[in-house]
This record gives structure tokens, sequence and C-alpha cells, in this order.
């Protein structure tokens, strides 16, 4: 009986540390999901890209974030040449106590869809790191904060839509925010996340403009990351969601790993597929054991600027136009 006894106990313990799903499962999870041919490259208008928000949405609801109008998390709005429209999938944690300021965190959840091409097989834009990945980061980084101690000001994570046909979604955001833009602390931006394992420096963007780069620096030399941006990071200043926010003069980022494996040694990345090309798709060189990492990294900065929210700005918004 005692013996019966220690197996049952054994079984549940083993059985309950199976079900601990780690950072890395749940990255893999939404992930895979979200590039899956199913979702069809989740393109504009497309039922693809419903079904992505439909399972943003569900994880939002799961972690516990608040939705945007007592039940629904969809931030819908239009965009030109589409009858259809696209929406924003948006979930609070409200501050401790009442403020109007917040840190916005964004990942755009759209790709190219199905494109096709005379002669091409597959037509399927999945956007895998380009950024089903990136919106992964985020949903994770969502569930960190529900799990901790009510923050200083308000979060809000926003899975946007129509960022690659022109940013469209943070754009309707920024001029519909859910607390007033002027007291946005930063915006902190997932797009493309580390799949090449783990790494010691990292690229940010912008490089300039902007007066909070030593300050992420410093957290990160903190963490034992070092800054090494290339300077034709400069050319990405007006691709990305940041560039809605930075051209209001509102502080924003988005941060990747570079090309040095810890210890200094350069990494060759294996061969992914191109962005923005159906080979945009999870593929077996990917190596997840730095996505923890790059998410702590990005926490830490943001835990940062939760506790020290004053006296950073943009002071180049030409920069960003
Ligand atoms: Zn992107």
């Amino acid at each position: 009986m005692k013996n019966k006894l220690a197996f049952v106990t054994l079984v549940l313990c083993t059985l309950s540390f199976a079900l601990k799903a780690t950072v890395v499962d749940d990255f893999k999870r939404h992930t895979y999901y979200l590039a899956s041919d199913e979702l069809e490259g989740r393109g504009n208008g497309s039922e693809g890209i419903e079904l992505a928000a439909k399972y943003i949405e569900v994880q939002f609801r799961a972690i516990g974030l608040t939705p945007i109008d007592g039940y629904s998390y969809l931030q819908l709005f239009p965009i030109p040449n589409q009858q259809k429209s696209e929406a924003n999938v948006v979930g609070v944690i409200k501050a401790a106590t009442k403020t109007n300021r917040s840190i916005v965190f964004t990942a755009h959840y759209d790709a190219l869809g199905i494109i096709k091409k005379p002669g091409q097989k597959d037509v399927i834009h999945n956007g895998a790191l380009d950024n089903a990945i990136g919106v992964a980061a985020m949903i994770e980084m969502a569930r960190q904060y529900q799990q901790g101690a009510k923050p200083a000001h308000n979060l809000v994570f926003i899975a946007t839509a129509a960022e690659e046909t022109g940013q469209y979604g943070s754009d309707y955001y920024a001029k519909n925010p859910i607390f007033p833009l002027k007291d946005i602390i930063i915006n902190v931006n997932f797009d493309g996340f580390n799949v090449t394992g783990p790494k010691e420096d990292y690229y940010v963007m912008p490089r300039q403009g902007v007066d909070f780069v030593d300050e992420i620096d410093a957290v990160s030399a903190k963490l034992g990351w070092v800054n090494d941006t290339p300077g034709w990071i400069d050319q990405m200043n007006t691709k990305f969601d940041t560039s809605t926010f930075l051209r209001e003069g509102v502080p924003a980022f988005t941060l990747w790993t570079g090309n040095r494996a810890k210890g200094g040694k350069q990494v060759k990345s294996p061969k992914f597929g191109n962005i923005h090309s159906p080979d945009d798709q999870v593929n077996d060189q990917w190596n997840w054991d730095g996505v923890e990492d790059h998410i702590n990294l990005y926490k830490a900065i943001s835990d940062y600027f939760l506790l020290h929210p004053d006296g950073i700005k943009v002071t180049d918004r030409k920069l960003f136009i």
C-alpha cells in the first residue's frame, strides 16, 4: 500500500512537471500556429488573419489581460482600398494606482498573405520570423507582467495589423490611444526575434534621434550584454511600428540580438528563408536556446523604464518620417 502511494505520488509529480510549459514551449506553440499554412500568411482581409486575431485574443483572455471595452480585445480600423476592417488586438494590465501613463508593447501579426507568381509552387508568405515569433514574445511578456506585482504604470499590449502595408495598425492606435499619447512613456516593439542561439551582443533601433540608448545599454550591461549596433540600422528607422510613435515624439525601440555567441565568438547564422518570401517558415535550423535570454533582456529594459519614466525623449523626429 505504501509503495502504491509512493508510485502514485511519483506519477503525479512527473505529470505536473511534464505539464509545466517552459518559455520555449510557449514560444514554439504560438509561432508554429501563427506561421502555419492554415493561416494563409495572415494577409490583410483574409480569413487567416481573423484566425490569428482570435488566437491572440484567446491568449490575452487566458493570461487575464483586461479587454478594451469590457469584453472585446479588438480595435477595428479601416485601411485604404479594402472594404473589410482590420483589427489590432489590444489587452491591458492596469496600473496599481490610477494614472494616465503607459508603456505600449507592440508586435505586428500580419504578414504578406498569399501572393501568386507564375511558376511558384508555394504561394503562402508564412511570416514566421517576421513576425509570428515577435507576437509570441509579446504574449509571453504580457504573461510575465500579469504574474508579477501590479505595475506602477499601465501596460498596453497590442498585436498590430496592417504593418507590412504601411503601419496602419500602430498609426490607428496612436490616433485613438486608450491612454493619452503624450503620456506614453515608451513603445517597446518586437519585430523578429533571436532564433540563432544564445548571444552576447544586440542591435537597437533607433541609434540616433533619441536620448535613451545609454540607459538601455546600462541596463543591458548589467546582464552581460554589449551594444554592437551597425550603422546600417539607420536605414530601418521608418520601416517599423516604432516609427509611428517616434515621429509623434514618443520614445520607442526595437532590439535584436547580434552575431556573437557568449564568450565573443562570431557566429555565422545558418541559412534562413528570406523574410517577405514563402520561405519565411519555422525550420529545423532554428535554434530556440537564446529565446529566453532575449525576452529577459527586453523585460529588464521595460522594468527600468517603468521605474524611471521621466526625462527620456525623441530629439530628432525628422529621422522617423
Ligand atoms: Zn516585421
